[in-house]
């Protein structure tokens, strides 16, 4: 800074009050106009510095009506004799990290925050005839735009000369004439210090008129209100219990008015405004766009130079956040989500994070509850709304989900899975899947965690992750669509947050790493002494032994017990058919092999959560208490049921069938004397004829040849059906 020594300030011969609301330039030049003096004259007397500041400025006089330092403040109020808070009323500085942010140090408005303008001055041109020519200091908010007192839009450029009144300060060496434009005459020689002026005189500016119940007016008194400090909390309802402050409230009301700017069409925009304000907005976003080349998306980041543009679209946002609820005002935004994402109510978390960084808490709520658009399942989870959080999600660090996985059986708890998966939704092949997609789910709780690496907690290998991902991904998509989503959803993070808060007996990590990649759980040796037919199902009783004691689905056991597709129906068909004893002997097995490597935990064991916090869920599975085992295994014993056939009589999922089963092992030696023994042509009998399977798929699972089947199942006085005869 150049300043010259400051002369001592004496108080000016005559008085001229600054009008209420009146800006410090108005001011000035009204006094420098009343004293019949040049406006740099008087500035002297005043003891603000004449000389031109530093490089920042670019070699302009310091912008005064931005703010002032404390001896200025000083000297204005000895000079004129006001209160230095009244002087400094007349600066901007009184809405600073309120309503706009000041850059102190070159005395300027940031602009980009808060619709900061810069420089220049809307009007109201009946004002300043009242007024005989004085500049309210509101006209320079990014967020003022129309006259409440005159019901009519300010007015943004002079007339005359197409430009932004009050930009620079007023010519030094001249007297102001309060009202006419000061900026230099059109097609002048920019920049001589003696150039003529626009001289326009602003009163008779044309002012474009708004009804009385207009809503932009409405938003206009409003917005005054709220930066003028009255409780923003009480005005704004959704804003309750919440200790925000204004500035933020008001970073909201400009995030959701950029929004409304980038994606309304002319007919959302016709909601507030007359046809001719609507085309105008319009003029001004396609002006945008073309001299951009891109999409107004950043139409509202600064403060649209179109007062029009600036009413509508705030007036939109406020209709958003002065809802009386979050819920409401969510059903107010979701024309916004539709249109930013073309139709879809479905949106991504980095859909809402698009709307800009500084969301208020509130506005982030009010964009992730379901009634603005439906967040998809996994940001659901990580973002913990379903239990009616918003938290952002950890980052990064896999700390918590390792943590979790140690509790958990990368095989779904079966209670769980019969209780959240809809009975009609799934084949037995994606049913696995949907199982281990919701494992994954548990691992996402709350957290960023990707879902090849929530697999890779789980146990699988690098090979594999992708594999899960994509099928995954696929059986998620059933569910993203079912209509008790929010209640599964509301489930899975309850059983995450019981796992975080009470783990589980079972160290599940510890389990996959000790027998995660064994081949061997029985000798045949062993296994001969329990079951009837060693040879043919020695592989399904390892598969069994892999499964419980890792909580691993099969499919995932190290070759060659792993579970291929094609062997599925055998092996549950395995598991149906075990004796109460031949399930004791295995799970002996079991507990023996825990013991060898020092482990004392249960067996299995799924959590169970108090009933107080999902009675009120409606859970779309079945009801676990609703069949007695018993049932089964009259039904079984005297009818001879399948599996399948017994889910459609007691009206439930053949899962839970086999999961009554698993649990309550069928005797089937019962009143029955010595069992006959269960061939392998048995079963083919039973896949042919009740399960409706074609020869060549039984050949297929068996390995052996189609005629063979249809030989072995003729012996057993079974009819063969004809190719064209329905199943
Ligand atoms: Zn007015
Ligand atoms: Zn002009």
């Amino acid at each position: 800074m150049t300043n010259r020594p400051a002369a001592p300030v004496r108080p000016l011969p005559i008085r001229v009050p600054p009008h209420p609301g009146e800006a410090l330039d108005s001011w000035l030049e009204a006094l420098s106009a009343r004293l019949d003096t040049p406006l740099g004259h008087l500035l002297h007397g005043l003891g603000l510095p004449r000389a031109r500041v530093g490089v920042g400025t670019r070699g302009e006089l310091p912008n005064w009506t931005v703010c002032l330092r404390l001896d200025e403040e000083r000297n204005l109020a000895t000079a004129a004799d006001l209160t230095p808070v009244t002087v400094r009323a007349m600066t901007l500085r009184r809405w600073d990290e309120q309503a706009l942010v000041i850059d102190h140090e070159h005395r300027a408005v940031r602009p980009g925050i808060l619709w900061g303008r810069s420089r220049g001055s809307r009007y109201c041109p009946a004002c300043l005839t009242d007024t005989g020519g004085r500049w309210q200091l509101s006209w320079r908010l990014g967020w003022s735009f129309a006259c409440v007192k005159h019901k009519a839009l300010l007015v943004d450029v002079c007339p005359g000369c197409s430009r932004i009144p009050r930009g620079p300060l007023h010519p030094l060496q001249s007297v102001p004439k309060p009202s006419t434009c000061a900026r230099p005459e059109p097609g002048g020689n920019f920049g001589a210090r003696t150039q003529p002026r626009c001289g326009y005189r602003l009163q008779e500016a044309p002012m474009a008129a708004l009804q009385d119940a207009s809503p932009l007016l409405e938003a206009q008194r409003f917005l005054l209100g709220l930066i003028e400090g009255h409780d923003a909390t009480a005005a704004l309802a959704i804003y309750q219990n919440h200790s925000i402050p204004i500035s933020r409230i008001l970073g909201d009301v400009k995030t959701v008015a950029a929004r409304v700017l980038s994606v309304a069409a002319d007919e959302d925009f016709a909601r507030w405004a007359p046809p001719d304000l609507v085309e105008r907005c319009r003029r001004y976003l396609d002006n945008l766009l073309t001299a951009k080349g891109k999409p107004g998306i950043r139409a509202g980041w600064c403060a649209p130079r179109d007062a029009a543009v600036t009413a509508l679209a705030a007036t939109a946002a406020l209709h958003v956040l002065q809802a009386p609820t979050i819920e409401e005002a969510s059903e107010r935004v979701a024309w916004l989500i539709e249109r930013s994402t073309g139709g879809s109510r479905l949106v991504t978390l980095s859909d809402t994070a698009n709307w800009g960084r500084d969301l208020s808490p509130v506005l982030r709520m009010i964009l992730c509850n379901e009634r603005a658009g439906q967040l998809r399942p996994r940001d659901r989870l990580r973002y913990r709304t379903p239990v009616g959080e918003l938290h952002q999600p950890q980052q990064s660090s896999l700390t918590l989900p390792a943590q979790r996985a140690r509790s958990l059986p990368a095989m779904f708890w079966p209670s769980w899975s019969l209780r959240l998966l809809p009975v009609s939704m799934l084949n037995p092949r994606n049913r696995r899947m949907i199982h281990r997609a919701l494992t994954i789910s548990i691992l996402q709780v709350g957290t960023a965690v990707s879902r090849p690496d929530a697999a890779g907690l789980l146990g699988d290998t690098p090979a594999s992750k992708e594999l899960i991902n994509v099928s995954v991904g696929q059986a998620l998509l059933q569910l993203d669509f079912d209509p008790h989503i929010a209640d599964i959803l509301h489930a899975i993070t309850l059983l995450a947050d019981h796992l975080d808060e009470h783990g589980s007996p079972i160290d599940y990590a510890r389990r996959r790493t000790v027998f995660g990649t064994r081949r061997e759980f029985i000798t045949l040796d062993r296994w001969a002494d329990i079951h009837h037919r060693p040879q043919e199902t020695i592989a399904q009783a390892q598969r069994w032994l892999f499964e419980t004691l890792t909580g691993t689905p099969a499919e995932a056991a190290p070759a060659p017990i792993n579970l291929t597709p094609v062997e599925l129906p055998s092996y549950q068909e395995f598991r149906w058919r075990l004796l109460p004893r031949e399930v004791d002997s295995l799970r002996q097995t079991a507990i023996e092999l825990l013991h060898q490597h020092g482990i004392e935990e249960p067996l299995t064991c799924d959590p169970q959560l108090d009933a107080a916090l999902t009675e009120r869920l409606h859970l779309p599975g079945v009801n676990l208490d609703g069949i007695q085992p018993a049932q089964i295994e009259e039904l079984v014993l005297a009818e001879h049921l399948f599996p399948r056939q017994l889910a459609r009589r007691l009206n439930t999922s053949t899962d839970h069938i086999y999961y009554l089963g698993e649990r309550h092992p069928i005797d089937w030696l019962t009143g029955q004397g010595p069992r006959p023994p269960y061939t392998e042509a048995d079963q083919w009998r039973d896949w042919y004829v009740h399960q409706g399977r074609s020869l060549k798929t039984i050949a297929a699972i068996a390995g052996v040849d189609k005629t063979k089947v249809a030989e072995e199942l003729r012996r057993l006085g079974v009819v063969i059906r004809s190719r064209s005869a329905p199943r």
